[in-house]
């Protein structure tokens, strides 16, 4: 039978979205028991008025410290990548022969193109070419304090076939990180652009949000009804009424959610988690829907399934309010991994091209605001033990109001609900201080051949490229700690 949450009202809404404002370094609230059928509602302490002065925060100060588990020769290597990575006429020369047909094309030519890829941007942003590689570089991981989110790289699936292939590379992911001892791999990450169709995850997309615009409509494989989508979701990508899933869309959806079960299953088994990543707004009701009723499949007892959540849309808070409330009522516990977003150009691109404004919140400063109050929300959860949350992020600051916000609601080092996540290869010096502050810190960790991963090192090096890019602070603490290392064995 179906399992129908219906929406809150609008007002409701609006007051819930007023406390879920209140920034992440403000006073613990007190949690207040939700009164059943609404939402559950977060009050101010009564000192809520001031303001708590920050407990402590994280030390990027001490390189020496910082640095202490990395062996020099990786020092050395890392701070070469990464000033490579910075200088604009290297990564425009090397993102031109990355994409060159001509050259990616001919046979010696691409071998030794691959090969020197392979040793510089491959080597420092990804952590193997199979199973066998990333579970040692998970190893190295972990003996630095740190541990792995294993990610094995795969284009978006066109057909049943290779959906298929990248099921079995998931499980094998799966049976890899098990192999390791309990808690070195954080998270398995699947893409569900790898397990469905990217053309059905289009087509479910608009099916829902057709459904928003139109309450009536009818979406008989909607068997949950878990809400997707909120009133500030753009609907744009669905200007007129999509035709029903045909008996074949139908079976294909199946099948998909099919291989999500069987991942999830396995996971639940293990009990390593599942992260699943977030996409653009044209498939991500789709990737919801799937992430979701998973989640109402495995998450009774552990937060087994985690979503994606993009601080950087306007509806972000909206959702995640919907969503924490259907859980709440569902009696499941939420796993959300939070970011920013990646896909800002292209998400304003589409917006404009059909005549209306980008999703993305108008200043970055905006988007700020709403990571950070995603993050107090969901630590808020963790406290209340409802939720689970993976707060990825390079932002330091954002960083260090989650710290003190933590550690302000007593939520304990080592809580098993509460992950900070970086890339592997970028912010290595946040991620150390995290982990020095005692909280569980990982590496976001994508592995597969290196051709396959080619399309995630070009945005990497996009990333880093400049002198003011995401690895500024890095480039200059491993440049300080070398100089420090040398002077000491010289002098
Ligand atoms: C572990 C991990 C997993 C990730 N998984 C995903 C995923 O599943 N899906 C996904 O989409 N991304 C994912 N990302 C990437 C992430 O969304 C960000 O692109 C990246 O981490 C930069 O954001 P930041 O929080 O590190 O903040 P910062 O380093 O402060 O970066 C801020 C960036 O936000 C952008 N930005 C956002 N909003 C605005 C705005 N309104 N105006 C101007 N600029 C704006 C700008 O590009 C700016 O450079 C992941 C990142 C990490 C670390």
């Amino acid at each position: 039978m179906a399992t129908r949450i219906l929406a809150p009202p609008k007002k409701v809404i609006l007051n819930n979205l007023r406390l879920l404002s209140r920034p992440l370094n403000s006073v613990p609230p007190t949690f207040v028991a939700a009164i059943p059928g609404q939402f559950a509602a977060f009050e101010p302490a009564p000192s809520a008025a001031t303001t708590t002065k920050p407990s402590s925060l994280i030390d990027l100060t001490d390189p020496e410290r910082l640095f202490s588990s990395v062996p020099t020769s990786k020092l050395i290597r890392s701070t070469a990548n990464l000033h490579a990575v910075a200088m604009e006429p290297v990564v425009d020369l090397g993102i031109r022969v990355m994409q060159s047909k001509l050259i990616m094309d001919t046979g010696l030519v691409r071998e030794a193109v691959l090969g020197v890829v392979r040793r510089t941007f491959y080597d420092h942003f990804c952590g193997g070419e199979d199973t066998v590689e990333a579970a040692a570089t998970v190893r190295q991981l972990n003996e630095a304090g740190l541990r792995g989110m294993l990610d094995y790289a795969v284009e978006d699936a066109e057909d049943n076939s290779s959906c298929d292939r990248n099921l079995e590379a998931f499980l094998h992911t799966v049976e890899s990180a098990r192999t390791l001892p309990h808690g070195y791999v954080s998270f398995v990450v699947v893409k569900i652009t790898a397990i469905c169709p990217i053309h059905l995850l289009r087509r479910v997309s608009d099916l829902l949000r057709w459904q928003k615009k139109n309450p009536s409509f009818n979406l008989p494989w909607n068997r949950y009804s878990f809400p997707i989508l909120s009133d500030l979701t753009p609907l744009y990508h669905t200007l007129e009424e999509p035709q029903p899933l045909t008996a074949e869309e139908e079976a294909d959806l199946f099948l998909a959610h099919e291989r999500l079960r069987t991942v999830g299953s396995k996971c639940e088994k293990y009990n390593i988690p599942l992260c699943i990543d977030a996409e653009y707004t044209a498939v991500q009701p789709a990737i919801d829907f799937f992430t979701y009723s998973a989640a109402m499949e495995h998450n009774r007892n552990e937060p087994i399934i985690y979503g994606t959540l993009q601080a950087y849309l306007k509806d972000a808070k909206e959702r995640l309010l919907l969503k924490s409330e259907a859980a709440r009522k569902m009696g499941i516990l939420m796993g959300v991994k939070l970011v920013r977003g990646a896909y800002m150009a292209s998400e304003a691109k589409l917006a404009h091209s059909l005549g209306h404004e980008s999703p993305i919140h108008n200043s970055i400063q905006e988007t700020h605001d709403c990571y950070n109050d995603c993050a107090s929300f969901m630590l808020e959860k963790v406290a209340g033990r409802s939720g689970a949350v993976v707060l990825a992020t390079h932002n330091v600051e954002s960083g260090q109001l989650a710290v003190m916000k933590a550690k302000d609601m007593g939520i304990s080092n080592g809580n098993q609900r509460l992950e900070f996540a970086q890339l592997y290869g970028m912010a290595d010096s946040f991620s150390f201080g995290l982990k020095n502050e005692g909280f569980q810190v990982s590496k976001y960790m994508p592995f597969g051949p290196v051709d396959q991963v080619m399309p995630y090192l070009l945005r990497r090096a996009e990333e880093n490229r400049g002198l003011l890019s995401a690895s500024t602070l890095d480039r200059q603490l491993m440049r300080n700690e070398l100089w420090r290392r040398f002077r000491a064995a010289v002098l």
